[in-house]
C-alpha cells in the first residue's frame, strides 16, 4: 500500500465519521467516473417515454452520467442516506387519504441542504482545502446509482435503493469533491425471487423488474403531472393524494426500518387526525398554514385539490 493509498483511506474514514456526527445514517464513497452500467438503462428509459411529461429528465444526459462534467476537478462522490421512516403514521383506514411518508414533515431539501453545507465545512476544517458541491434531488445526479456504487444498498425491482440493515425509507444526498478517497465496492442484489412490489403496485407501474414506468407511477400522477390525471387511473390510485409508498411498504426489507430521529420530519399535530373530509374541505388558508414548509407545496393547493377530488369523487 502506498502513502497516497493510506491517506485516501484515512480521509475516507474521517469523512464517514463526520457524516455520522451530523446524523447521516449511512455514508459510502465512489470514484467520480462515468456511470457505464447506467448509461444504456437511462437511454432506454427515456426512449420508452417512461419519464412521462418530466421533460427535464431529457436534459443534461451526459452530466447525469459523469459527475466530472458537473463539478470541475471531481474525484470522488460521497453518498449519504438520511432516514425518514416515521414512528407514527397518518390514519390508515380504508377511507383515509394518504400521503407518502417522506412528505410528513418539513421539506427534506431544507433539512438536508443545511446538513450538507455543514458537512463540507467540517471536511474543509479537518482535511484541508477541499472543494465540492452538495446535491439533494436538485441537479442531474443519478443518486441511487451512486449510492449503489458506494455499497450502501442495491436498487430493488421497485427502483428504490434498499439497504440490508434498514430498508429503503431514506433520502439520498451527495457531495461531489475534488479529493481522492478510497472507494467502497458496490453491493449485491438481494431481491432474489421476490415480486411483492410488482404484484402490489396498483397502477402496474413496475412494468418489468427494475423498470418503473414513471408515467404510470402514482408519485408522478399526483406530484409531477400538472394536467388532469387520466381517467384510466380512476380507482387505481388507492386514496394516495401525494406520492405513494405501496412498493416500499410491501418490501420485506422494510421490516428492518427504524424510526428516524429528525424532529423536523414529524407529522404536524393538526395532520395526525386528518380524515377524508378534512382533506376535502381544506381551504387555501389552512393549506398554507399546515403545509407551510412541507413538500406538499410542490403540488400547490390546486394540485392537491385535484388529487383529492380524483380519489373521492
Ligand atoms: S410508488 Fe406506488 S405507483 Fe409508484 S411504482 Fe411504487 S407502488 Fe407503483
Ligand atoms: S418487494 Fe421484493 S422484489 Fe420488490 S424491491 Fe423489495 S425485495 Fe425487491
Amino acid at each position: 500500500m502506498t502513502v497516497s493509498d493510506i491517506i485516501q483511506q484515512e480521509n475516507a474514514l474521517r469523512i464517514k465519521e463526520i457524516a455520522r456526527d451530523l446524523g447521516f445514517d449511512f455514508c459510502g464513497i465512489s470514484r467520480a467516473d462515468f456511470l457505464e452500467e447506467e448509461a444504456p438503462r437511462l437511454e432506454k428509459w427515456l426512449r420508452l417515454g417512461r419519464h412521462g411529461k418530466m421533460q427535464y429528465m431529457e436534459n443534461h444526459f451526459d452530466k447525469r452520467l459523469d459527475p466530472r462534467l458537473l463539478v470541475e476537478g471531481a474525484k470522488s462522490v460521497v453518498s449519504l442516506l438520511y432516514n425518514y421512516y416515521p414512528e407514527e403514521t397518518l390514519p390508515e383506514g380504508d377511507e383515509d387519504l394518504k400521503i407518502a411518508k417522506y412528505a410528513y414533515g418539513v421539506d427534506y431539501h431544507f433539512v438536508i441542504k443545511d446538513k450538507l453545507k455543514d458537512f463540507l465545512s467540517r471536511i474543509q476544517e479537518e482535511i484541508g482545502a477541499v472543494d465540492g458541491r452538495c446535491f439533494v434531488d436538485s441537479a442531474p445526479v443519478m443518486e441511487k446509482a451512486w449510492a449503489k456504487q458506494a455499497g450502501l444498498g442495491w436498487i430493488g425491482k421497485n427502483s428504490n435503493l434498499i439497504t440490508r440493515k434498514s430498508g429503503s425509507f431514506f433520502f439520498i444526498a451527495e457531495l461531489i469533491i475534488d479529493l481522492d478517497l478510497q472507494p467502497d465496492g458496490p453491493m449485491a442484489d438481494y431481491c432474489g425471487t421476490c415480486t411483492r412490489c410488482i404484484d402490489a403496485c396498483p397502477t402496474d407501474a413496475i412494468s418489468e423488474p427494475y423498470g418503473v414506468d414513471g408515467s404510470r407511477c402514482i408519485s408522478y400522477l399526483t406530484i409531477e403531472l400538472k394536467e388532469s390525471i387520466p381517467e384510466s387511473f380512476k380507482g387505481h390510485t388507492k386514496n394516495w393524494v401525494f406520492g405513494c409508498d405501496i412498493c416500499q411498504d410491501v418490501c420485506p426489507w422494510n421490516r428492518f426500518s427504524q424510526p428516524h430521529r429528525e424532529s423536523a420530519f414529524h407529522l404536524p399535530d393538526e395532520l395526525k387526525t386528518f380524515q377524508a373530509r378534512d382533506w376535502q374541505e381544506l381551504t387555501e388558508e389552512t393549506f398554507r398554514r399546515v403545509f407551510k414548509k412541507s413538500p406538499l407545496k410542490r403540488a400547490k393547493y390546486e394540485g392537491l385539490q385535484r388529487n383529492v377530488l380524483f380519489v373521492t369523487e
